[in-house]
């Protein structure tokens, strides 16, 4: 049955997939390698949709096929083999982690407006947490956010947003209590990038290309309906939000390990014994995020701590294949033009997921919330 399914992706990319956007699917996470045409990428975003193969497990009511979640990673898993954009970037965030979070937090309201459109790729949004001052310590973020009577004006400055410069919304957390409330005083709003008030001035990564930026707000007024959950309890929405992230980030990760450990094994099998333990840190991972799936059945209970070891795992076991590749390899062919070789993958890859242990909480911070939350070690 799941065999068929994925006959049936496989099948299905071969005969739609247009001729402009073969490999153009990010196989390598963070690496800035998407079309530049956002209309077309949309255009074949919402035929996926339509296909029944984005949105797999989400819940009927809201767009979704309310499906197997492990038919989404098989979906996942042949977009990624075939190179080909499976939701990226038009809804990378909104998928990851907007959608997700909204279908267990957000106000009925919010669910109808928000959350079909993230399947549909008509809505791009990014994610407003980090600030210059606060980003393994998210607690001490100062942006602030003013009760006005009918709205909530916005002031202060976020860095690394994904994608704030082709969104249309942000999911921004912001401070309404005092500094000293740290996480009790911090709230979760919904914000309409296209409103007044908002400057975004993108940042250039290691890869030469900018899919991150900084975003200032001036006076910024928001409707207050776009509180997700409650004022000042908006730490609770950035647990399930991160949790969701850690997770979500480790599928492509997973995924581009899987393609980079083919490479490796189709270049140096005789060397395959020195790559064993990563090999076996990959499968299990793997294993951890099928079982993981099965626990949260249709994303009606949402992932914990385990999304921690998850993002761990994965993003280390990516750096290591992608390592050993260049290490390895003629340096002469490590060179990356477009399109790219199979050496040359490993170069980029290599560059490109130094952001795969930090983006979405470092490995440091998570081992320390291993340490704390399950081993029980002191703080
Ligand atoms: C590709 C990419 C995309 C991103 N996209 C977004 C986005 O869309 N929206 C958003 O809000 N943010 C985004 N981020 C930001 C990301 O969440 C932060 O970079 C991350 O949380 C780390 O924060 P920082 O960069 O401020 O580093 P810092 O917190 O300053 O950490 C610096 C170093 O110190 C270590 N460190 C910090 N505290 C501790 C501790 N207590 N114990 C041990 N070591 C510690 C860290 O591990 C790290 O090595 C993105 C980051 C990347 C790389």
């Amino acid at each position: 049955m799941l065999e068929e399914f994925r006959e049936y992706v496989r099948k299905w990319i071969r005969a739609n997939t247009p001729e402009e956007l073969k490999e153009k699917g990010s196989t390598i996470p963070f690496s800035g390698r998407y079309v530049d045409n956002l209309d077309e990428l949309k255009r074949w975003h919402r035929k996926v949709y339509e296909a029944g193969l984005l949105g797999i497990s989400w819940p009927k009511e809201y767009g979704g096929y309310g499906d197997d979640p492990i038919k989404e990673l098989i979906a996942y898993e042949e977009f990624m083999k075939a190179k080909v954009p499976y939701g990226n970037p038009t809804a990378g965030i909104g998928m990851s982690i907007v959608g997700p979070s909204l279908i267990i937090a957000g106000s009925e309201d919010q669910k109808r407006k928000y959350v079909k459109r993230i399947l549909t790729g008509e809505d791009i949004w990014c994610q407003g947490f980090s600030e210059p001052q606060a980003g393994s310590d998210l607690a001490s973020i100062q942006t602030r956010a003013e009760d006005k009577g009918e709205y909530f004006e916005i002031t202060g400055q976020k860095i690394w947003s994904s994608y704030a410069h082709l969104a249309d919304y942000m999911i921004l957390l912001a401070r309404t209590g005092k500094p000293e409330d740290r996480h009790k005083g911090l709230t979760m709003f919904i914000v309409d990038m296209r409103s007044q008030g908002i400057t975004v001035k993108p940042i250039r990564q290691i890869t030469g290309k900018s899919e991150f930026n900084m975003v200032y707000f001036n006076n910024l007024k928001v409707p207050k309906e776009n509180v997700i959950g409650k004022v000042n309890e908006g730490w609770k929405i950035a647990t399930l939000v991160l949790n969701n992230e850690r997770v979500n980030l480790s599928i492509p990760f997973i995924l581009a390990a899987e393609n980079a450990l083919r490479n490796v094994l189709s270049n140096f099998k005789e060397k395959q014994k020195e790559l064993e333990l990563s090999i076996l840190n990959l499968y299990a991972t793997k294993l951890l995020y099928n079982r993981m799936l099965e626990l949260y059945g249709k994303r009606k209970s949402p992932p914990g701590i385990e999304a921690a070891i998850l993002k761990i795992i994965s993003s280390e076991v990516l750096q290591e294949f992608y390592e050993f590749g260049v290490n390895n390899l003629d340096k002469e062919t490590l060179i990356f033009e477009e399109p790219l070789s199979e050496a040359s993958e490993f170069s980029l890859g290599l560059i490109a997921s130094r952001a795969a242990t930090i983006g979405g909480g470092s490995s440091e911070v998570l081992r320390n919330l291993i340490g704390e939350s399950i081993l029980k070690l002191p703080r």
